[in-house]
């Protein structure tokens, strides 16, 4: 009996950690063209029935090994996109591509280092900063409550290499052009195009068929970089969210927000406030009203929209 306080100080002292079975269930990868592999995640928010997983992890199989773009949001993700990726070669891991600082495409990297602990990680410096500067237990905090807790034992795991707009990465007989800038989706973002494919890896820049949450962004970038992916005039997109495909969804987008812009713009200069806005947009953007996330991300656009105009 005398054990039991100590048995119950070991259990209170000891930390979360996530076990070699904690793994999110799996999702089939999906081969868009001849060396890259996608795992469309479910579209919404992050939650404890899609066990956190809602983004596209993908990798490219080069000559000398494995670049990964975006492994997911959580150790728990991480590990099922490796056991996927182990299925379609016996190349190691070299390199990681984090997209952008939001941790639904970045607390995965934890899960590739278990197995690849000497891959390189790379980012957009200011994604490394934020990640730095707290932004790495915001992510787990967030992804750990919305999930009830499912994504305990995850660790944030911060790249060390950065990126620069126009650089290119020689990886394994492909290159990495990266297309990067610091006023769009979350003002940390990096597309990545691999030349010898013609394939870009929009990250948030770009959604298929959902609607975007522009909370850390700006319209102004984020429309730029639409314009600037749709002018690179890639033959394959592979959005954050959302299908892969062509360039349809990429031009659908821009003309969304080309709309949304042009109204609220409209309806500002009648002296309209946000609330009479919200109906008349609804409307306007009727064509969009089934995109993932429509509702609940209208309004905040909207309050975004104005904010930007009025600072013009
Ligand atoms: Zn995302």
């Amino acid at each position: 009996m005398r054990i039991a306080p100590l048995l119950a100080a070991l259990v209170f002292c000891t930390p979360v950690l996530a076990g070699p079975k904690d793994v999110v269930r799996p999702y089939p990868a999906q081969k868009v063209s001849a060396d890259t592999y996608v795992i469309h995640g479910p579209q919404g928010l992050p939650s404890a029935a899609n066990q956190s997983f809602m983004n596209n992890p993908a990798w490219i199989i080069t000559a000398e090994g494995v670049v990964v773009i975006d492994p997911g949001s959580s150790v728990q993700a991480g590990r099922m996109v490796m056991a996927q990726l182990r299925k379609t070669t016996k190349k190691p891991v070299t390199h990681v591509f984090n997209t952008h600082v939001h941790g639904d495409h970045w607390l995965g990297n934890q899960a590739v280092l278990e197995v690849w602990p000497n891959a390189t990680l790379i980012a957009h410096p200011d994604m490394i900063r934020q990640a730095k500067a707290g932004a790495d237990a915001f992510w787990l905090d967030l992804m750990s409550s919305m999930t009830n807790g499912y994504t305990k034992g995850t660790r944030a795991v911060i790249p060390t290499v950065e990126a620069a707009d126009g650089q290119e990465f020689r990886i394994g007989g492909k290159t990495f052009r990266i297309h990067s800038s610091d006023d769009a989706h979350s003002k940390t973002d990096l597309m990545i195009r691999i030349v010898e494919d013609n394939i870009l890896f929009t990250g948030d820049n770009v959604l298929n068929r959902q609607s975007m949450n522009l909370r850390d962004g700006t319209f102004k970038g984020v429309i730029k970089a639409t314009q600037r992916a749709l002018d690179l005039d890639a033959k394959i997109y592979v959005p954050g969210h959302g299908k892969t495909g062509d360039r349809t969804f990429v031009a659908e987008q821009k003309a969304y927000f080309d709309i949304l812009m042009t109204e609220v713009r409209r309806m500002y200069d009648e002296g309209k406030s946000d609330f009479e806005m919200k109906p008349v947009l609804a409307g306007k953007l009727k064509a969009y009203k089934n995109w993932a996330e429509f509702e609940t991300n209208l309004g905040p656009m909207i309050s975004l929209a104005i904010l930007e105009i009025e600072q013009e």
